[in-house]
């Protein structure tokens, strides 16, 4: 019994923190499920060699070497940063019927913070389009 109590004093207490460390866009993406505007992420266009991290919790979510050109996909998915694989048990995949639509919502599996969706597409060798907003992501490049 007390365990539980403690870990939802710790929950409260961390979406406080993450209100005041979180930008209100990054905020309303991560723990609210929200969309950043298409072509306006910092990492559309970026091709630095590194890893892409969970903005919340820093955990490694995607390789750079994973990364599509969005020019090149499905154009309903260009505006925002694109890749074929995560790392391994990095995300996960829930069921998402919002907005009348059926997707796949991905969120840091370490966390639970919302990240995106995937789609299927067979232009891929994975047969997968994992869609982005860039602020759920930092990336860390390898070179300093
Ligand atoms: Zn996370």
């Amino acid at each position: 019994m007390q365990e539980i109590n403690i870990f939802y004093i710790i929950v409260i207490m961390n979406e406080d923190e993450l209100k005041k460390k979180l930008t209100p866009d990054e905020y309303r993406v991560l723990r609210e499920k929200g969309t950043e505007a298409p072509f306006s992420g910092k990492y559309l266009n970026d091709n630095r060699v590194g890893t892409y991290m969970c903005k919340v919790c820093g955990a490694e979510l995607f390789p750079s070497t994973a990364k599509l050109d969005p020019a090149k996909g499905p154009a309903s998915l260009s505006g925002w940063p694109s890749f074929d694989q995560a790392l391994p048990g990095a995300i996960r995949e829930i069921s998402d019927n919002s907005h009348g639509m059926h997707r796949t919502e991905i969120v840091c599996a370490n966390c639970g913070s919302h990240l995106g969706h995937v789609f299927d597409d067979s232009h891929e060798k994975t047969g997968k389009h994992y869609c982005l907003n860039s602020v759920c992501l930092d990336l860390k490049t390898d070179q300093k």
